[in-house]
Order: structure tokens, then sequence, then C-alpha cells
């Protein structure tokens, strides 16, 4: 075994407070992408297996809802301290099943507890709004009380983080949740399930099932009367799929669909400043995120500097093991997401793109490496600006003026995040408010801030996480109205 945490890491379903097998004792392999080999298998769970995890979470439902904030905020400060202590277990097992450099899995690590101490506290002020009525002798309150079951999948590109983002809210929220996790990352769900477990979180209120094949329990996620809420983040083919299914019986759906980031660069920016940002916006976790910059867009006073020294600073980034502490930029995912970025770039190619630096995989054995890759482009919407794309590889392409620059920036149906380098601040803001995204950078980098909403505009999704709203979508509001 390569990684310690491996021989102690859960690998059955968590259904009611139990460990379980999985009813047809199936199992699925889990793959290590820096040497494409086997890690070890998990559980995969039928459709009997899902349909008792939905109903061990609604029958845990009403006493999780119905107890008092400080005892949901207790279990959580507890998760919290278990988490804390298994952290370097949690960013081995991270970086074993998605690849990702161990100095990036532990920075997932700490952004994730910092995020659950954060709707631990966020629980307690969870505030009812008193209103004085327009009518004498009258008095209203309004309350906001948990929405119910949530069946809520996850992806594997951060796979603790964006588990915290949704099964922290939901329970902060009063809500019970059937967790599915991404068929890549099962491990480090699991791992997470075993921490609440240990801080005493009661049977039925986190269930988490494994499979290598959603639409086998797709019917329970989804469809099973009991469930209230699907909250999603992935694929947006999969996202309208599950909005369609949602749609029948009006559940309410969430969505985290991903994006095209764009990234301005004006002629006043500083150029240092703007060449970091670009390169950290577009190649962190291998450029694999939703709120990578896609799309880079240059004015003309700063362009030629820009392109020279952003290709300088590409070819050195180094491609490696992800066990490396020297590693930048460690595999993608699997076979099927290095196939997607090779036809991206060779679509790119046959459009007109050049190649500054990489375009392909690496001379080396083994792994699912791709070389740090820089595309430069005189049409403002090749196809590969158009779709997300999910691996280290940056399209730059020059602008007339920051208006023409604006224009192409906003020229997607995607809108979750955009990246502005200007020295001029007020101008800065004022274009960050013409931007078309959920979320603005400027100068700078997007920070994962547990107090701050995140979420897409267009097809980027619907609803927010994190903050006080991402804790409030997994609520319902009720008004109440005193007479005498
Ligand atoms: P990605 O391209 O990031 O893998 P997907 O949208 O395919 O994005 O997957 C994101 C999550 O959605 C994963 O947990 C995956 O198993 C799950 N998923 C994929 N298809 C379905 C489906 N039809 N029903 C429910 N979950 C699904």
């Amino acid at each position: 075994v390569q990684y310690d945490s491996l021989i102690d890491a859960p690998r059955d379903l968590y259904v009611g407070g139990r460990w379980l097998p999985g009813s047809s004792g199936e199992r699925f392999d889990v793959n290590d992408p820096a040497t494409d080999s086997l890690l070890l298998q998990v559980a995969n769970a039928g459709p009997a297996d899902a349909d008792a995890a939905v109903e061990s979470a609604a029958s845990a439902l009403d006493a999780w809802a119905g107890s008092t904030a400080e005892q949901r905020a207790s279990i959580l400060a507890a998760s919290v301290s278990v988490l804390r202590e298994r952290a370097d277990a949690l960013t081995e097992l991270i970086t074993a099943e998605t690849g990702k450099p161990l100095r990036e899995a532990s920075g997932e690590v700490v952004i994730s507890i910092r995020l659950l101490e954060w709707f631990a506290e966020e629980s307690r002020r969870l505030t009812p709004e008193y209103w004085p009525s327009i009518s004498p002798g009258r008095d209203c309150v309004v309350v906001n009380e948990a929405i119910g079951v949530v069946t809520a999948i996850t992806p594997w590109n951060y796979p603790l983080y964006l588990v915290v983002c949704k099964v922290g809210a939901a329970l902060a929220a009063g809500c019970t949740v059937l967790l599915k996790p991404a068929e890549q990352t099962p491990l480090t769900a699991l791992a997470f399930a075993s921490a609440l477990d240990a801080a005493g979180i009661p049977a039925g209120v986190l269930n988490v099932v494994t499979t290598d094949d959603p639409r086998r329990i797709g019917d329970s996620l989804l469809h099973h009367p009991a469930v209230a809420c699907i909250s999603f983040t992935g694929s947006r083919v999969v996202g309208a799929e599950l909005l369609r299914a949602a749609a029948p019986a009006i559940k309410r759906v969430l969505l985290e669909l991903g994006g095209s980031a764009p990234l301005v660069v004006l002629d006043d920016a500083d150029l240092d400043n703007a060449v970091a940002g670009a390169v950290r916006a577009r190649f962190g976790n291998a450029g694999q995120a939703c709120v990578a910059a896609n799309r880079i867009y240059v004015t003309p006073g700063i362009a030629d500097a820009f392109v020279e020294r952003f290709v300088e600073a590409v070819r050195g980034l180094k491609v490696g093991s992800p066990q490396d502490p020297t590693t930048d930029i460690g595999p993608l995912i699997d076979a099927a997401a290095a196939e997607r970025l090779q036809a991206q770039v060779e679509a790119a190619v046959a459009e007109g793109a050049l190649v500054a630096v990489g375009g392909g995989p690496p001379e080396r054995d083994g792994g699912l490496y791709f070389t740090p890759t820089v595309l430069l482009s005189s049409d403002k919407v090749p196809s590969i600006c158009r779709d997300e794309v999910f691996g280290p590889v940056a399209i730059i392409t020059r602008c007339d003026s920051a208006d023409d620059a604006i224009t192409a920036a906003n020229d997607s149906e995607y809108g979750l995040a955009a990246y502005i380098f200007a020295g001029d601040s007020r101008r800065a803001y004022d274009i960050a408010r013409r931007l078309r995204a959920g979320a603005v950078a400027v100068n700078g980098p997007l920070t994962a801030e547990p107090q701050l909403p995140f979420g897409g505009v267009g097809a980027s999704g619907l609803g927010r996480e994190r903050g006080r709203r991402g804790i409030e979508e997994f609520q319902e509001t009720k008004t109440i109205h005193l007479v005498g």
C-alpha cells in the first residue's frame, strides 16, 4: 500500500449509523490517477441500499430538525475536532484518489474544516425575524425550517470541500442527508462520514451510498417521495437531467454546474501580479476547477508582455507525482478526461489557435499527465472558449480594447466566475459590475471564504452555496401570523 491512510479507510456504505457492505455484495474499483492503477474497492450500492439510506434519513429527520441549534452546533463542532485530528489521513486520501498534489490536498482539508466550523457557528445564529403587523393587535414571526431530506451529489475535483459545502450547510439547516459522492472519489466522502460518526452524529442524519453507476440508484436518489431537495455539483448535462427528474414532484434543485471563466487583463494592470494571478487561476488543481480561468483576454498595450511572461511562467510549472512536494501539476482524474482535453486542444488548433507551449501529454510512462499548455487565438469564440476546459490548458485572445474584452468575456452561456486585472481600481470595480458572473475577483484570486455565497448565473447553475444564504437554501420559510 502506497498510502498509509488506505489501510484504515472505510469502504462500506454508511446507512443508519452502520457500515454495510451493500445488498448485492458487489464492489467497484477506485483508481490512483498518478499511476492509473487500483487503490482499493468500495461497496457498490444498489436500489435497495439507496432506498434504505433515504428511509433512514427520513426517520432521523424530525429528531434532528427538532433538536436545538445548540445540539446541532455541538455535534458539528465535535466533527470539526475529529476532522482536525484526522487531517493528515484525509490529505493522503484526497491525493490518492484525485491525484492532486499533497500541498493542494492539504489546502483543501484546511478550507473544508474551516467551512464546517463556520457552519457550526452560524447554525447558532439562525434567528427568526419578528415583524410588526400592519394591523393592530397582530404580530408576525418569520421562521426558517429544514426543508427535509436532502440528496447531495458531489463531483471528484474537490472531494472533501464540496461535500462540506452541501452536507455542512444541510445539517446546519436541520436537514438529514443522503450523500452520493463521485465514483472516482468515494474514499474521502466515506472518511468524512467516519469522522462525523466518531463525533457522535445521530444514526441516519448522514448516510453515504457509493456506486459506480448513479443511474442504477437514481430513482431512490431523485424520485423517492421522502427526498425534498437535490443539491448537485457536476456537469451541465447531468444537472439538466436532475432538474427534469425533479420537476414532476416540484422538488427543490440546487445546481453548481461549472463554467468557462474569463480573465481580463487591461493595459494598466500590474504585469507581475496579472501573470501570477492568471497562472494560479488557470493551473490550480491542474486546471480541474469550475472557477478556473478558461479564457484570457488581453488589451493591446499589455498583450505582448503578458503573453511572453505568462508562457515563460507556464513553462516553469513542474508536472509530476502528487506525492512530490515540489510538484505543481499532478495527473488528470482519468483517461476519459485526458481524451476530452486532447480533443479540445486539437479542435482549437484546427480552428486556428497556435500552441505556444505544451499541447499534449509529456513523454513519460504511466499516469494521466498533461503538459501545461498555452494556446494563442485570434478568434474570440473558438469552441474551446465555449466549453468548460477541465485541465491545464489556457487560451489567450488579444482584444482591441477594454470594451471589446468585456464583450468577449460576457459571450458565454456560463457565468460562474470572472477575473479582472487593472491598475485603476475604480474602473476595475465598474468592470466587475458589468461582468456576468456569480463571483468576480479583482487583481487577485478567488478565495474560499465560508461567509461568502458562491454560485453561478445562466447555465452555471441555480442557488448559492456557503454563507448564510447557503444554509437558507436548505430551508423553507414559514410566516406565522399571531392575533391577540
Ligand atoms: P463530472 O464530469 O464532473 O464527472 P458528472 O456530472 O458526470 O460530472 O458527475 C458529477 C456527479 O454526478 C458524480 O457524483 C456522478 O456520479 C453523478 N451523476 C452522474 N450522472 C448522474 C445521474 N444520471 N444521476 C445522478 N447522479 C449522477
